[in-house]
């Protein structure tokens, strides 16, 4: 797909799984699906199971759905709906079909439980929140069954539609599943499966004041569509039961290839929360700037960072797909995203704490034009102009006036390399009351341009710079992690664990080839970090450069 993807086919349990079922004959053609509730932005998390859905599909010549799991109106947007789309087709996925929405199945998804309460194993039940917790019993004792619970199925027809109707107040009954009051798992104790709601659905409008439950409707979603493998996170291992239990009682999904789950470990990632509540509480309270926020680990955020979607699939796959708990390295992720730009990224120079460099003994009073590569060891790539004169930028970290050897950059009486361009000397400086350098006196010397680094000459340091004249003003936005603990989710609150610093603004400047920056084209600024132009607040009349990701180390 990609330059980034690596030509292995991953190998996981599932993939075995799947090779078995085909060669078994149990299936003949793979059907998976990517089912998001369309109540936040997609995160790093949902990208592993994007790619596992949509990876097998593509290696398989299968086919995977788009699915909305949409049965909570009140927590749903259609921002959502459309921002998850978005996000599966940027990281190069292709639903198969329309999109679907398990509120296209509503309907069906009715009937069936008409079926179950005509079947004596569905009844409506008017125990309110607090009784129904009481008799649910706990994980150490078995629950007690409703008095609600033999009800004969003729009157639990008319209660279930007097509640379609609206009749009923929300809250006032529910339609329960009559499984085991007394199962070890929770679930099965004769769990809700409709509840009153009278709510707007950004699906189905007004048309229903009954809404199906997500277990009920999950498992008949994916029947109703065939889906062959099921796959989803560990927490939904207990529901399988139900899900199971569902399907064999209605009479639709007598198949013995029907549907089956498969459950995997969930990407949790170091410095990191995926929890969509916690997101949207950062969200809310204007934490970050919004669910795109590049600070944010949703895809929308990482890619207006500058992650590429190459990056991403590259770390879905190195992680790989177990069952085991795991909290993996946010190095990985970086290291995905370095090892793509250091290839791919053009090279650049901006200079983020700019201080004046003045070439006394430079002879033009305009500046002249200097070739550059593009990229060091890619001809290909071509070359850039830079503009070089008697008036210069460079990073005030770059300059001291007194240093041991260990500081390879400017020091007064001494020489340095500009990248691509001259050596030059520092010969004295400005300074402001408070004893700030402010501008740095130098000569250079005409003789050393493009031969760096073989002239003959032992200049050990290498320094970036930007023309003056020329240079274009940009805003340059640090990020660091959002949270300091490697292990937020932890935490009560995020409050607590939210890192001050994740945003550092600096005002500086950049060689004027960045001036029509592309929004998310990645550039290397030289020994500086892998930075692209914000998509939201970057335009030629105000350059903003995010930091994707540092480098690792630097070419001096
Ligand atoms: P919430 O945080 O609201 O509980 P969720 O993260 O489970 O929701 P869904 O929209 O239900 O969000 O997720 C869609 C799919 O993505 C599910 O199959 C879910 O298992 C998977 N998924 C969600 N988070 C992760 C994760 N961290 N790692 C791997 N898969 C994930
Ligand atoms: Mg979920």
């Amino acid at each position: 797909m990609s330059h980034m993807d690596s030509e292995v086919r991953p190998s996981n349990f599932i993939r075995n799984i799947i090779d078995e079922d085909l060669e078994s004959g149990k299936h003949t053609q793979v059907q998976t699906r990517f089912p998001p509730e369309p109540n936040g932005y997609l995160h790093i998390g949902h990208a592993k199971s994007i790619c596992l859905n949509f990876g097998i599909a593509k290696d398989y010549q299968g086919q995977c759905n788009l699915r909305f799991d949409d049965t909570n109106p009140e927590k749903e947007d259609i921002d959502y709906v459309n921002s998850i789309q978005q996000d599966v087709s940027w990281l190069g996925f292709q639903w198969s079909g329309d999109v679907r929405y398990s509120s296209n199945y509503f309907d069906q998804l009715h009937a069936y439980a008409v079926e179950l309460i005509e079947k004596g194993l569905a009844y409506v039940c008017f125990l309110n929140g607090e009784q129904t917790r009481e008799y649910r019993g706990t994980l150490k004792e078995p629950g007690k069954n409703s008095p609600y619970r033999d009800t004969p199925a003729a009157e639990n027809l008319a209660l279930f539609e007097k509640m379609r109707k609206g009749e009923f107040k929300e809250g006032e009954c529910a339609l329960r599943a009559k499984i085991d009051m007394a199962s070890p798992f929770m679930c099965m104790r004769d769990p809700i499966i409709y509840r009153i709601r009278f709510a707007h659905h950004h699906q189905t409008g007004d048309k229903w004041c009954i809404y199906p439950m997500y277990d009920f409707t999950h498992c008949i979603s994916d029947a109703i569509e065939n889906i062959t493998h099921s796959i989803c996170t560990l927490e939904f291992q207990d529901n399988r039961r139900l899900y199971d239990w569902v399907l064999d009682n209605l009479n639709d999904f007598q198949a013995p290839n029907r549907t089956r789950q498969y459950e995997f470990s969930r990407l949790n990632l170091e410095y990191t929360l995926m929890s969509k509540r916690k997101l949207n509480d950062l969200v809310t309270r204007k934490l970050v700037t919004g669910w795109d926020d590049p600070r944010m680990p949703t895809i929308a955020g990482l890619r207006r960072r500058g992650y590429t979607a190459a990056s991403i699939r590259e770390f879905c796959l190195r992680i790989g797909v177990t069952k085991q708990d795991n909290l993996v390295e946010v190095g990985m992720l970086d290291a995905c995203i370095r090892e793509e730009l250091n290839e791919y990224a053009p090279r650049a120079m901006a200079v983020l704490r700019p201080i004046k460099v003045i070439i006394e003994n430079y002879p033009n009073a305009t500046p002249e034009i200097i070739n550059a590569a593009v990229h060091p060891n890619k001809e290909d790539m071509g070359t850039r102009q830079l503009a070089f004169g008697r008036e210069l930028f460079i990073d005030a970290e770059d300059f001291k006036e007194e240093a041991n050897k260990q500081f390879k950059r400017l020091v007064m009486g001494k020489e340095v390399r500009l990248r691509n361009a001259y050596v030059i000397k520092a010969e004295r400086c400005d300074k402001d009351e408070q004893g700030n350098v402010t501008t740095i006196y130098c000569t250079y010397d005409a003789d050393t341009l493009g031969k760096n680094p073989a002239d003959g000459r032992k200049v050990k340091g290498v320094i970036h710079w930007v023309e003056a004249s020329t240079a274009v003003a940009a805003e340059f936005r640090l990020y660091d992690r959002l949270f300091t603990e490697t292990n937020p989710a932890v935490f009560e609150t995020v409050d607590e664990v939210l890192n001050p610093n994740s945003l550092v603004v600096l005002h500086g400047v950049a060689e004027a080839n960045l001036k029509h920056a592309k929004a998310e084209q990645a550039y290397q600024f030289e020994r500086e970090g892998y930075f692209c132009a914000d998509s939201k607040d970057s335009s030629s009349d105000r350059l903003v450069f995010n930091l994707t990701v540092p480098l690792r180390d630097s070419f001096a």
